[in-house]
């Protein structure tokens, strides 16, 4: 596997601030394919080349989706980021705000020039204060140097940027409740089709990526896209930022490339704490059906292969348990979240998170039935793939991946009314 890194954590070792960002060549990049003037569908050939996928979970390639916008149409166009990480596990693109904010703002400025976007938000988790801070404290220091606003850098394209504080509500991680956010209205979920490609922030088309992608931006145009996709492996290139959780030594965040098997990053983490065995682990946060932890060993770390094991790499928060935590207790946190955070705009999430976790909470405290295994046996069906947006599909998700992999502890907890553990 390559060693490189493309998302340097320059506050780890350097101070964030802009003259260290440029002293690792950053913005030479955006200087270049201002000054070249660099045609827009090259780069976002370049991007496609790559094999760059949405780092927020979904997984859809960055270039195509860049394509959807004809940048030469007349009207507005915008550029989102969505930095609104809200998904538990996941604590990536917090450490990109914190520690290499520019190279975000970077990214940024190239993906509004190919879209044709004269203005971008970073729509910011509201418990990211610090983060919010900082990354409006890099906007300053690029607008003084010339590389925000108008006529950038002398090139005649104008590009302003504003952070936007979130309000702590997790349905707004979904890129249309994030525009409605935005636009001062209840962060609901938007029916689609139309696509924000299509009618997106105010009703212009909106390109909305993740920060984890827009930041690999400057580098994938600066080594290339063919380097960067082969870092990875087929259909997932690159390198990806790992968030990794639970009963490990070392939690954090790593940068490995893509199709990294699963037990060279648990050994990067520190390895299982108190030298347990690996009982299961959630690959791609909360919402990520569990695997267990001996079929999770033999596998690699990339979208193809965690979804033919029946999960998905969703953002790449990655929470290890060992044999001392009860999978029951474990659903039963993770229903509360998706029932609590439900918008409740549609029946089949409003109504069914609740009934998810009043069924898990009554198993968890001795009250469960053997029908009570059916009932959700039968519940989730009739929500995943029924609803406006996928909060529906994580809230089922995990309860299908339990059931699946460790009924036996449910049944064990319906007739012992205890924990197996
Ligand atoms: Fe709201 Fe849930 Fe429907 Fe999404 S699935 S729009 S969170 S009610």
């Amino acid at each position: 596997m390559a060693n490189e890194v493309c998302l340097r954590f320059l506050g780890k070792e350097t101070p964030w601030k802009l003259k260290n960002y440029q002293s690792y060549g950053g913005y030479e990049v955006l200087k270049k394919i201002l000054s070249e003037k660099t045609p827009p569908a090259q780069i976002i050939e370049e991007m496609k080349t790559s094999n760059l996928r949405g780092r927020g979970g979904a997984g859809f390639p960055t270039g195509v989706k860049w394509g959807f916008i004809n940048r030469d149409a007349p009207g507005k166009k915008y550029l989102v980021c969505n930095s609104d990480e809200g998904e538990p596990g996941t604590f990536k693109d917090r450490d990109i705000l914190r520690y290499n904010p520019h190279q975000l703002v970077e990214g940024m400025i190239i993906a509004a020039y190919v879209i044709g976007a004269n203005l971008g938000y970073n729509y910011i988790r509201g418990e990211f204060w610090n983060e919010y801070r900082r990354f409006q404290d890099a906007i300053d220091e690029a607008r003084e140097a010339g590389l925000l606003g108008e006529n950038i850098l002398g090139s005649g394209f104008d590009f302003e940027l504003h952070c936007h504080l979130g309000a702590g509500a997790y349905v707004c991680g979904e890129e249309t409740a994030l525009l409605e956010s935005i636009e001062g209205k209840k962060g609901q979920p938007r029916f689609k089709p139309p696509f924000p490609a299509m009618v997106g922030l105010y009703g212009e088309p909106t390109i909305i990526n993740n920060t984890e992608s827009l930041a690999s931006v400057p580098v994938i145009l600066e080594k290339g896209g063919e380097w960067f996709k082969n870092l990875g492996v087929e259909n997932s290139g690159g390198t990806k930022l790992f968030s990794i959780s639970g009963n490990i030594n070392n939690p954090g965040v790593f940068e490995v490339p893509m199709g990294i098997k699963f037990s060279e990053l648990l050994e990067m983490a520190g390895g299982m704490k108190d030298g347990r065995p690996c009982k299961a682990v959630i690959p791609g946060g909360s919402s990520a059906p569990v695997i267990p932890g001996a079929r999770m060993l033999d596998l690699t770390m990339d979208y193809d292969c965690i979804q033919k094991a029946g999960s998905m790499l969703g953002s790449g928060a990655v929470i290890v348990m060992d044999d001392r935590q009860c999978m029951v207790k474990v659903l039963e946190r993770m229903s509360y979240f998706y029932y609590e955070e439900s918008c409740g705009q549609c029946t089949p999430c409003r109504e069914g998170t609740g009934w998810l976790y009043r069924v898990v909470s009554r198993i968890e405290n001795g009250e469960g039935r053997m029908e009570d295994l059916d009932l959700l046996d039968d519940i989730t069906p009739k929500i995943s793939g029924r609803t406006i947006c996928a909060l529906g599909d994580a809230a089922a998700g995990p309860v299908q991946g339990m059931l699946r992999h460790f009924r036996d502890e449910f049944e064990y907890h319906i007739t012992h009314k205890k924990c197996m553990v």
